[in-house]
């Protein structure tokens, strides 16, 4: 079996490392959690696998990475999670998300972007969107997140506020965008109120949370004109926050900008000064060759979202080649209606395989590089690489237990094999976002799971209800939902 294959590999696993001496004040004093592991997967630079190892968490910071045996007679813990049969390994990033769109999904299935965005949701979002919808759906999010080992996310949707106050509830970590799009849109009329807005949003929210940074979030050169995106950066940069955008997402894109300006999307952005300050930039499924450099020189951190391009058609995006370029790539979900779930794992797995089929190289995107984008690679992508993404002592504690006791991880001969092409959400046990325990053992612990399902379905029977009646008043068959 292929499986021998990864045998070997176990050698890259550290029986026991030494670390530094804990700092004095902590030998006396119980620390916050000590997270243990059969493996403790870092993620750092030398991709560092600990076999029995743990982390030790206090105040919010990872204090102490090593064997189990030296953390535990090190420190003594609040709070100490169990070992056998868990990885610890750090929380996942998803790069691009439109949270509260899990009030969305299957409202409309298997449509091109253009079609999808321009007849469906857009329409739907003005007549159902308010800030209710964002607080209910951005909680369905935040559950589904939590359950499946994301830690931070990278929203873009409408009333910031509101999903600013969900999330510092809920505990996750997020780049929150104050969407800007030059059409009535649920929370402006058009570009200027929504930079405007965004604005105030962005004076409410920034230094306020450390787990919450607010940014900017034009949509796309499609919704937005060259002087509409300036304006946008030009904001951005007067506040000093960052900027996410999807770019290069479709055919349509390009051609639109080639048409327009005489420029494919990334050089039109390039040439009129967009990529000035930190820039997210999700998708990026048709960059030219002379754009991948450009992405790269400016540092562009791109956010690759495997279901959403496969499900909307838009195309694969160059992932090996924009990594052996040195472009800084993470992973996403994008929004729950163009994927459907909020999946990481499926992501990783998704990111792999279109790789290794659309090349016809099984080697073109090896599960440490994916697991690199779901973790360190997504960090430094979305501007937090030196806060979060790996397990190292110094870094905020964001950091999950996956449980490998399901008969599918039986056997385990290579832990990073498991986790890519294996693991899926259920089996994620612990989720810790900056020492906060979120979920424990499946339960949940800042959110309420009852009364959020609850409010969902009430929701959704009043859009139900809405599309019924306004159905009732179409011709037959003239409008399907
Ligand atoms: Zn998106």
């Amino acid at each position: 079996m292929t499986r021998i294959a990864f045998l070997p590999l176990s050698v890259l696993l550290l029986a026991a490392c030494t670390p530094a001496e804990p700092p004095a004040e902590t030998q006396d004093d119980a620390i916050d959690l000590i997270v243990p592991g059969e493996y403790v997967v870092t993620m750092d630079e030398k991709l560092t696998v600990i076999e029995d190892g743990a982390v030790a968490v206090d105040q919010g910071v990872i204090i102490d990475v090593g064997a189990a045996s030296d953390i535990e007679s090190r420190y003594t813990a609040r709070v100490t999670l169990p070992r056998d049969k868990r990885v610890v390994m750090p929380g996942l990033v998803n790069g691009h998300q439109h949270a509260a769109m899990t009030l969305l999904r299957g409202l409309a299935d298997d449509l091109a972007l253009m079609d999808w965005l321009n007849n469906y949701m857009f329409p739907a979002e003005v007549e159902f969107v308010d800030a209710e919808f964002v607080r209910i759906g951005t909680e369905v999010s935040c559950w589904e997140m939590v359950r499946g080992g994301t830690t931070t996310f990278v929203d873009m949707y409408y009333y910031p506020d509101t999903i600013a106050e969900v999330i510092e509830r809920c505990g996750m970590r997020a780049l929150i965008s104050a969407t800007v799009i030059d059409q009535r849109s649920p929370d402006a009329e058009g570009a200027t109120d929504s930079i405007s807005n965004g604005e105030g949003y962005i004076d409410r929210w920034q230094n306020r949370h450390p787990r919450i940074t607010p940014i900017f979030g034009p949509h796309a050169n499609y919704t937005l004109d060259a002087e509409q995106l300036r304006k946008t950066r030009e904001a951005a940069q007067k506040h000093g926050v960052a900027i996410s955008i999807h770019v290069s997402e479709s055919a349509f894109e390009t051609q639109y900008a080639k048409d327009k300006y005489g420029k494919t999307s990334i050089e039109m952005l390039d040439d009129i000064g967009f990529f000035d300050g930190p820039t997210i930039a999700a998708h990026v499924v048709w960059p030219t060759a002379a754009e991948i450099p450009i992405l790269r020189d400016r540092k562009v951190g791109v956010i690759h979202n495997p279901s959403s391009n496969m499900k909307l058609a838009s195309g694969v995006s160059p992932v090996a080649e924009m990594l052996d370029a040195g472009v800084r790539v993470g992973l996403g979900t994008d929004g729950a209606a163009s994927n459907n779930d909020l999946d990481m794992w499926e992501e990783m797995r998704l990111a792999a395989f279109l790789q290794k089929v659309s090349r016809m190289d099984p080697e073109a995107l090896p599960a440490t590089a994916v697991l690199k984008m779901a973790t360190i690679g997504g960090a430094t992508a979305i501007g937090l690489g030196d806060q979060i993404g790996s397990l190292e002592v110094g870094k905020r504690a964001d950091l999950i237990q996956v449980a490998f006791d399901d008969v599918h991880h039986v056997p385990t001969f290579d832990v990073i094999s498991h986790l890519v092409y294996v693991t899926d959400e259920q089996d994620v046990a612990a989720v810790v976002v900056d020492g906060q325990l979120l979920m424990r053992d499946g339960e949940f612990l800042t959110l309420d799971t009852d009364r959020i399902a609850a409010e969902a379905n009430a929701l959704a029977a009043r859009i139900q209800s809405a599309l019924a009646q306004r159905n009732a008043g179409t011709p037959a068959g003239a409008e399907e939902k």
